[in-house]
Formats: C-alpha cells, sequence, structure tokens
C-alpha cells in the first residue's frame, strides 16, 4: 500500500500537520531556544509536553525529563486562586483563539512544589498547527519585587516619575501625580504646551529652557522650582530634575524624570520667615519702645513733679487761680500717664496673647450715647460735637468694654487734632444689614495720604512732638482684627479724618 494514500482530507491534513510539525521543531535548535529569556514550552492543545527550553526548566526548577508529560499535570498556572491552564488549553483546542494572554498577577507553581513564580505571558496556537502550541513565559518576580519596593517607597512620598514619549510628543506621567494634583486626565499623559499652561507665568522661561535643552540633547541636569496649578486652582511648589537615557543622532531616547512637591518645604520656610521677622520686629520695637517711653514717661512726670513742687514749695504763695491751673495739668498730665500705662498693658497683652474679650448683646445707641455724654464734657467748647445715630437703633453682640476703648482712642484723638469745625461721632447699618460701621469723623488737621497705613503700626506717629506713644491705633486695630471687623481711614491734609470700624453684626438670637 502507497504510503501516500488518506481516506479524507482532514486525514491528509493531519498528515501533512504531523510531518510539518516534527520537521519544524526539529528545526529549532537548543542553541536558538534556549538563548531566548523566556521559558518555551511546545505541547499539543491536550498540554502533552513536545519540547521545552533550559530557562523553563530552569526556572521551574525541574531536572528530569518531562517531555510527553501532560504540562497540566506538571504545573498549575493559578490567577485569583484558580488554575487557569485547563482553561487556556481549551479555549486554544477549541479555535474560539489563537492567542490568550497571561492574565496580571498569575502565578506558576510546578506539582513538584519545586517552583512557584510570577509570569508575564501567553500561549499562542502556531499557525497551520491546528493541535500544536507554544507556552511562553517570563519570570517576573524580580520585577515585581522592584516594582513593589518603588511604589511602596513613593506612595510615602509626594515625588512622581515621569517620562518624555518622543513619538507621541507627551509626558507619560505617575498616575498618583493626578491624583494628587486633580489635574483630570484620561491616559496619564500630558503634552508640553499642556503641562507648561499649568505653570505659573514667572515659571515657564526657566521650565521652558530645561526642556529645550533636554529635548534637543543637551544635558540639563539641575532642578528646576515652579510652581503649578492644580486641579482646584490653587498654586503649589514643585521640583522637578530630569535627564535622559542614550541618544539616536543626536536625539535623546527618552527623557525621564521626576517632579516633587515642595509645598511643604516652602510652608515651613515661609514660617521660619514670618517667626524671624517676627523676631526682628520685636527687637526693633523694644528698642523704640524704650526709646520712646523715657520720653513719654518723664515728660508728663517732670511736669506733675514740678508743678506739685510749686503747690507745696511755700516759699511764694501761689494764687488760687493759678494754683487751679496747676492742679488741672496736673491731672492732664497724671491722665496722660494713666492712658500710656494701660496702652503699654495692653500691648503686653496682646504680645502675650492674653488679651480676653467678653461679648455681650447690647444696644447701639445707648452705647454711642453714652459715649458721646463723657466726651462732651472734655471737648473743646469752639468744637460742634454731634452725635449721628440712625433713627431705628440696633442690638449687637460684641465686647462693649473693648468697643468703648476704641470709641474713646479715635475720639480722644479727634480731639488732639481738630481746632475747629466739627466732631461726629456715631453709626451706619451697610445695605445688605451684615455689618455696621461706627465713626468719628473731625475736620482736624488730617493726615498725609502716604502715611494713611502707617499711623496704624506700632510707635507711629505723623508729628513726632505731637504728645502720644503712637499706640493706640495699633492697639485699636488688633482689637478690631480680633473681633472680626476692620479699621480704615480716610483723610485729607487740613480737611480733616474719617475713621470707621467695621464689625459684622451679631446678634444672640
Ligand atoms: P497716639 O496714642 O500717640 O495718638 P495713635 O496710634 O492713636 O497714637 O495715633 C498715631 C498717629 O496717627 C498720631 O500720632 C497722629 O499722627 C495720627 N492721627 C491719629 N488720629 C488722627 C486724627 N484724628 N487726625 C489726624 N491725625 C491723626
Amino acid at each position: 500500500m502507497p504510503t501516500n494514500v488518506y481516506h479524507s482530507q482532514s486525514e491528509k491534513d493531519e498528515k501533512d500537520n504531523s510531518d510539518h510539525r516534527g520537521f519544524e521543531l526539529e528545526l529549532l535548535s537548543d542553541e536558538l531556544l534556549d538563548a531566548m529569556q523566556t521559558g518555551i514550552i511546545f505541547a499539543d492543545t491536550d498540554g502533552i509536553i513536545r519540547r521545552i527550553n533550559t530557562p523553563a526548566l530552569e526556572d521551574l526548577r525541574i531536572t528530569g525529563n518531562i517531555v510527553g508529560k501532560n504540562v497540566k499535570d506538571v504545573l498549575k498556572v493559578s490567577n485569583q486562586d484558580k488554575n487557569i491552564l485547563p482553561g487556556l488549553l481549551d479555549q486554544l483546542k477549541e479555535g474560539s483563539v489563537n492567542k490568550v494572554e497571561l492574565p496580571e498577577n498569575t502565578f506558576i507553581e510546578t506539582y513538584q512544589k519545586s517552583a512557584h513564580l510570577f509570569v508575564q505571558g501567553q500561549l499562542t496556537r502556531l499557525s497551520g498547527k491546528k493541535s500544536e502550541i507554544v507556552f511562553v513565559f517570563r519570570n517576573v518576580v524580580n520585577e515585581m519585587i522592584r516594582d513593589f519596593m518603588l511604589k511602596m517607597a513613593l506612595s510615602s512620598t509626594k515625588i512622581f516619575p515621569w517620562f518624555y514619549d518622543m513619538d507621541r510628543n507627551v509626558m507619560v506621567i505617575d498616575e498618583r501625580y493626578f491624583a494628587y494634583t486633580g489635574i483630570p486626565t484620561k491616559d496619564y499623559t500630558m503634552t508640553l504646551e499642556e503641562f507648561s499652561g499649568r505653570l505659573h507665568p514667572e515659571d515657564q522661561p526657566v521650565m521652558a529652557h530645561a526642556f529645550e535643552q533636554q529635548l534637543t540633547g543637551t544635558h540639563y541636569p539641575y532642578p528646576v522650582s515652579f510652581r503649578l496649578l492644580r486641579g482646584d486652582g490653587s498654586w503649589e511648589w514643585f521640583e522637578g530634575q530630569s535627564t535622559y537615557l542614550g541618544q539616536i543622532d543626536g536625539v535623546p531616547y527618552r527623557v525621564v524624570g521626576i517632579c516633587m512637591s515642595t509645598q511643604a518645604h516652602k510652608d515651613i520656610e515661609s514660617a521660619l520667615i514670618a517667626a524671624r521677622n517676627k523676631a526682628e520686629q520685636s527687637d526693633r520695637l523694644k528698642s523704640a519702645f524704650l526709646a520712646n517711653m523715657s520720653h513719654e514717661i518723664r515728660t508728663p512726670l517732670n511736669a506733675i513733679v514740678g508743678f506739685s513742687n510749686l503747690l507745696t514749695g511755700g516759699e511764694v504763695a501761689v494764687a488760687s487761680e493759678e494754683a487751679q491751673t496747676y492742679v488741672n495739668l496736673i491731672n492732664t498730665n497724671c491722665n496722660q500717664l494713666l492712658t500710656l500705662i494701660s496702652d503699654i498693658l495692653d500691648l503686653s497683652r496682646i504680645e502675650s496673647e492674653t488679651m480676653e474679650y467678653s461679648y455681650s448683646e447690647f444696644s447701639l445707641n445707648s452705647f454711642l450715647t453714652e459715649v458721646y455724654q463723657v466726651h462732651t464734657l472734655t471737648m473743646p467748647q469752639d468744637i460742634d460735637f454731634g452725635l449721628l445715630l440712625p433713627p431705628k437703633g440696633i442690638c449687637m453682640v460684641t465686647d462693649p468694654i473693648r468697643l468703648r476703648q476704641i470709641m474713646d482712642n479715635l475720639l480722644t484723638n479727634a480731639e488732639k487734632f481738630t481746632s475747629r469745625g466739627y466732631i461726629h461721632l456715631g453709626y451706619k447699618i451697610s445695605e445688605d444689614t451684615k455689618e455696621v460701621e461706627l465713626f468719628v469723623e473731625d475736620t482736624g488737621r488730617g493726615i498725609p495720604s502716604d502715611q494713611c497705613d502707617k499711623i496704624f503700626e506700632r510707635f507711629y506717629k505723623v508729628d513726632s512732638f505731637v504728645q502720644g506713644a503712637g499706640l493706640g491705633l495699633s492697639i485699636c486695630k488688633t482689637i478690631v482684627e480680633q473681633m472680626s471687623g476692620r479699621i480704615l481711614v480716610s483723610s485729607r491734609l487740613e480737611k480733616g479724618s474719617r475713621f470707621s470700624v467695621w464689625l459684622p453684626i451679631k446678634t444672640s438670637a
């Protein structure tokens, strides 16, 4: 019987295939198969092993000959606690697919328990060979460990790796970067334009220069600080650094880099700068304080001592009218000293943050009427002192003692700097009825416009010859701000000033 007689076309195919198979498999030399860095197992779709290369044997730590055995009896390919090998072989056998990739986190375990390794790989049906497959796998344990260690290390930092994809012209950035910054993304990439659009305008030139250098093959190893616009619209400080891997025709093969959030450092830096500035300011204040105080204390004290001596000296008789003048002067100077001492006490309470506030609800009309009445007693005759209250008064919650202190201070200043015209005390309610403006307006000497802010600083006086330590307004400002308000001044030289204290209207209801 001639050897090439077939009973059907399928019988012929089968014969062709098996002839062809033996031929092809033999054609592949051991050297070639072993030179591959991957494990390779040839088998039929039932799983019978035809050939296996040395890397596979070594990775699986198999010593004996396993050709002819069923791969399903030699090893398990597990994913999510299930042996997926029989299913994969069935798929290939049915012919529904020609190739199946091993899913992520797949590991191979031998029944001999000789090996247990994480792998990447695939099973492919050899073309033209319906019943033959090749199972290729790569041991990725070391890669996984490295990857895991890197991920673990990075996860506790705000460092985000990236690389520049020269083919697609995009930066491919660690997905944590997008989660952290809140920048929307579809595929964890950004074009240079998109990235640059998120940089603070002041930081764009240096970053553009760094990228230009790096992408054209001039090594730029220096860190670049930049502010990045986060997804929520806030700015955050980052530092970026990159390098490139290899060059082809002068063009870097790949630019890789990291960017790291430096916001926490910047915050610490600003806190330290603020602390240093505060310490320097305290030092300056101390010197200014000592310089001012010796003068401010001596002047009224000298007056008090001098006039008291005159009154009690007895050598020259003092007329009763003259005596009254001396007593008045002693009184005025005592008051000045008292004001000074209470300002110094307030200043030290502010510094040590021990100033106490006691909030209560009261009628603003009654409150200002009382302030007005007390100041009417000391107001010079030729000043038109007026109280301007809205017809429908309000009640509000704030600290009445501190508010009194502020209004007294503003009125005392107005009296001190106004020699004609009027001084008006009053309040107005804002249109949205959320705030109240308490004001003291005068037609006094006014304040130069470039000094309107400075008068709220400690020890600042427009005219150093005028009595006063220059502390009142700075204390007022601190108190008003503590009460969630603000103090403002508008003034015209030689025309007058208006001091406004804006406070939120809070009621106890
Ligand atoms: P002092 O207690 O010495 O008056 P303040 O802090 O209250 O200090 O005021 C600081 C400076 O602000 C004053 O020395 C004065 O130059 C200026 N100033 C305050 N109020 C008025 C005002 N109503 N008119 C003109 N200048 C004023």
